[in-house]
């Protein structure tokens, strides 16, 4: 596994290396728009908003594609973050194990195996990546919660060979 882990440690650096390009383009713009602004006010006759504006879009482009690499980079050590609360869970997890948000990705094993706190009656998802019920990984501190929706919804245990 080692060589695998290098890649991986190779990944990220490289992710970081891009997100420190966009982060210094993002300052460049920042520079540029103080000076286009100060243009303005020193010369009234001067209209600067086109171009300010656009370099406003592009600092909000560099910010979605930053957050982009950020979560490239979770990806790799294994996690993924929650987008109610923020918070990092393993990439494997169907639902966030601070606030219960589904997780509607391609690494989650699916909804209908393990009953979330409010489970829904709708198990939607139509993958075959089914996982028994005990090798799912449960949180200590959500596991008496998805204990007690289990027992609600027993439905859910006939249904997971379909
Ligand atoms: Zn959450």
């Amino acid at each position: 596994m080692p060589i695998f882990q290098d890649q991986k440690g190779k990944n990220i650096s490289n992710f970081q290396k891009m997100i420190d390009e966009k982060k210094n383009t993002i300052r460049k713009y920042y520079d540029e728009i103080g000076h286009l602004y100060y243009g303005q006010y020193k010369d009234v006759n001067v209209d600067m908003t086109k171009d300010i504006n656009a370099r406003c879009e592009s600092i909000s482009n560099l910010y979605i594609e930053i957050e982009d690499l950020n979560v490239k980079i979770l990806r790799e050590r294994g996690l993924k973050k929650c987008a109610v609360c923020g918070t990092e869970n393993n990439l494997s997890n169907a639902f966030c194990f601070k606030c219960g948000a589904r997780f509607d990705d391609a690494d989650a094993i699916p909804a209908d195996v393990i009953a979330p706190p409010n489970a829904s009656a709708t198990p939607s998802r139509k993958d075959n990546k089914v996982l028994p019920a005990e090798a799912a990984p449960v949180p200590a501190e959500t596991g008496d919660i998805i204990e007690a929706a289990k027992a609600e919804d027993t439905t859910a245990e006939d249904n997971k060979e379909e």
